[in-house]
């Protein structure tokens, strides 16, 4: 079971932008920019090749709906889709996620810093409190309503 599964049967808590049968979308708990989320399949499996054209296609569509919002929630102007698709692709979680990541111009340098930190802080179990969830949360609620409108 991965910690995504665990997320997805509620066992883990996540601030959830989107759900539907297929997939869901959460912001990931380090993030690289404000609003970064990661859009997953229900279906646990690592890579994108295992899953079928189908879900393939939907992730997609999601996706790109979860970026438009970014734009629209958190005035975002572009974002960055990543899959690290494989453990030798430095995939961390082995369930298939599709990261999208929010710019909002003049970001560069502060992007490339919280990259690089993130990359380097990625095996240290990051602390849940309250705090931490209540932010997260307000910006999910940001995305999730701007999706939902
Ligand atoms: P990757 O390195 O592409 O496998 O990305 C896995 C992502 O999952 C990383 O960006 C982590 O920060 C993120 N992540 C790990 N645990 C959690 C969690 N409990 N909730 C949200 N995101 C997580």
């Amino acid at each position: 079971m991965t910690i995504f599964d665990r997320i997805i049967a509620g066992q883990l808590p996540a601030s959830f932008v989107y759900q539907d049968d297929i997939c869901v979308a959460f912001l990931d708990i380090s993030p690289m920019t404000r609003g970064h989320t990661l859009v997953v399949p229900r279906r646990s499996v690592p890579t994108l090749d295992l899953l079928d054209a189908a879900t393939r296609a939907h992730l997609f569509e999601v996706v790109q709906k979860v970026g438009a919002a970014q734009r629209k929630g958190l005035g975002s102007l572009a974002q960055h889709l990543l899959v690290n698709d494989g453990k030798d692709a430095s995939q961390s979680v082995p369930h298939v996620h599709i990261h999208v990541m929010p710019r909002y111009g003049g970001d560069m340098l502060q992007t490339v810093t919280r990259m690089i930190w993130h990359v380097s802080t990625l095996a240290i179990p990051k602390r849940e409190t309250a705090a931490r969830r209540q932010a997260m949360d307000r910006i999910a609620r940001k995305i999730r309503d701007a999706m939902s409108a």
